[in-house]
């Protein structure tokens, strides 16, 4: 099934409902929103294209997102949502790699001149050309698509190397969506979905369950996120609820304490995405209230792999509570979660090996790289390159992925646990830890740390004695003012270990 059906079906039986809102103003209801991308999809049919072919959007968050991106599927096409954030001619890239037929940007002249997509034609939102697209007959209903047929060529985000396609299916998506009401929270028609992270992962995603139900879809005027501008929002709006990657809960949380606010009209917050230290959830629990779900997924396993529930984070009565905040939970409705060792035997609960996971969410695969779908897709099993445990109650603790792993004396360290151990410092804000090559040790533990204040190497030292053994203490600290991430929060621990070989 098309997962525009499902747009096609709310707006049918609820017209009037609001959709989409730029800030606090209304720029569309259900019946405005579906007819736009029934008129989309319209004009790109007469422009050839057709089922399966690919059509890229090159955006920053708008309110046009969604009716472009339905308006795809409306023409049975796949989208190639390409992080607005990213540089030209990594957009370039993409395009040409996705093999688009034809891109949406917001500025006609960026894609051009770079090289790679000569020939493809680039329709510029709010140009004549787009308003023409807006002004076609719509299509009544989305083209037919099968369960197998692709919909979503998610690009990695690619902290190493060159960002791959999974390529999702209308199956893929739906998969994902049902486990959404299942595992993660539900949705009403009261509810609203606020883009604050980019529409072209993680926030994009979670658009389909609020579609589904007739929700509110708020793109911020900021186009992103700006924390204060958030806390405003939910405070108009109400029972917003937002996908965030862990570095923007902790904005929003301090945020939120310079204000003296409290979240009021946030319903759910999801993050993932990256790791979330203990001390972070524990404060933003503190200052928000029990609103938060944890998910655990990749592009590959699109937001689908684990899920720690909003009770399970909020129950701090249970003795395991610290173990749990400290995982991401246990496998979603819909996927089936294995930690297997180097020869792909399952290992049993406590051991730690790499995560493997099955299900109707796990992309088809790679585009055109027959390499890494074999190296990736083994019996079956999506191989995810993370390392983690599950305890015997199912919950899975990550370990880093196996390439950030620090062998010194030929003892493994993970990163994760001495990121951990120095995050209970107060004045530590942020730090990375990664491994340095050494002679003596095969590999020292380094740690890059943010501070807030003043702060001696000592009383780092003395954090992790207390807390960890003294062999995964870091050997060396280095003093950043802010540490490098991609455009999706996450550290990147390649620049990290590029800076210390020039140091
Ligand atoms: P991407 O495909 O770009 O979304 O990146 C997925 C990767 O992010 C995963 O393979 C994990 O390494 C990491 N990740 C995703 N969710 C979490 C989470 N809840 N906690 C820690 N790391 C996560």
């Amino acid at each position: 099934m098309n997962p525009a059906e499902w747009l096609a079906r709310t707006a049918r039986a609820r017209p009037e409902a609001p959709a989409l809102f730029h800030g606090t103003a209304q720029v569309a209801d259900y019946a405005d929103f579906a007819r736009r991308a029934g008129s989309i999809g319209a004009a790109l049919a007469a422009r050839g294209i057709k089922a399966g072919d690919k059509v890229a959007l090159f955006l920053p968050n708008s309110v046009d997102y969604l009716p472009i991106f339905y308006g795809i599927l409306y023409a049975g096409a796949c989208a190639v949502p390409i992080n607005g954030k990213l540089h030209e001619r990594e957009a370039a890239w993409i395009t040409a790699h996705s093999g688009a037929k034809l891109v949406f940007t917001a500025d006609p002249g960026v894609l051009r001149g770079t090289g790679d997509i000569d020939g493809v034609p680039c329709i510029a939102t709010g140009s004549d050309a787009f308003d023409d697209m807006l002004a076609t007959a719509p299509l009544p209903w989305p083209a037919p698509m099968a369960q197998t047929d692709p919909a979503w060529l998610f690009y990695t985000s690619g902290t190493t190397g060159r960002p791959k396609g999974a390529l999702l299916s209308c199956g893929n998506l739906m998969a994902m969506s049902l486990s959404y009401f299942a595992d993660v929270d539900d949705v009403s028609d009261r509810d609203a979905a606020l883009y604050a992270a980019p529409m072209s992962h993680g926030a994009g995603l979670y658009n389909f369950v609020h579609v589904l139900r007739g929700a509110r879809h708020i793109v911020p005027e900021s186009g992103g996120f700006d924390p204060g501008e958030i806390l405003r929002l939910a405070q108009q709006m109400r029972n917003i609820s937002m996908f965030a990657a862990p570095t923007m809960v902790k904005r929003l949380v301090s945020a939120a304490h310079s204000a003296g606010a409290d979240g009021e009209g946030i319903k759910t917050i999801v993050y993932g995405g990256g790791p979330m230290y203990v001390a972070d959830i524990k404060q933003a629990l503190a200052t928000f209230g029990p609103k938060f779900v944890q998910i655990y997924g990749q592009g590959e396993s699109p937001m689908t792999i684990t899920a720690l529930s909003r009770a399970d984070i909020a129950n701090s009565d249970h003795p395991d509570w610290e173990a749990r905040l400290a995982s991401v939970g246990q496998a979603q409705s819909v996927a089936e979660v294995r930690i297997l060792d180097t020869d792909g035997t399952p290992l049993p609960p406590g051991e730690i090996g790499e995560i493997a996971v099955r299900g109707p969410q796990v992309m088809t695969g790679y585009l055109d790289n027959p390499d890494a779908n074999a190296k990736t897709i083994v019996d079956g099993w999506l191989m995810t390159g993370d390392m983690g445990h599950l305890d015997e109650g199912g919950y899975l603790t990550l370990h880093d992925r196996a390439k950030d792993l620090v062998i010194s004396g030929g003892t493994n360290i993970y990163p994760r646990e001495v990121e951990e151990a120095l995050l209970t410092h107060p004045a530590v804000s942020e730090v990375s830890v990664i491994g340095a090559p050494d002679p003596e040790w095969g590999e020292i533990v380094v740690a890059f740390v943010v501070a807030d204040g003043p702060l001696e190497t000592g009383e780092l030292d003395e954090v992790c004695t207390s807390l960890i053994a003294r062999f995964k203490k870091p050997k060396r600290y280095v003093f950043v003012s802010d540490l490098p991430k991609n455009n999706y929060g996450k550290v990147l621990k390649t620049e990290l270990r590029e800076r210390l070989k020039e140091m």
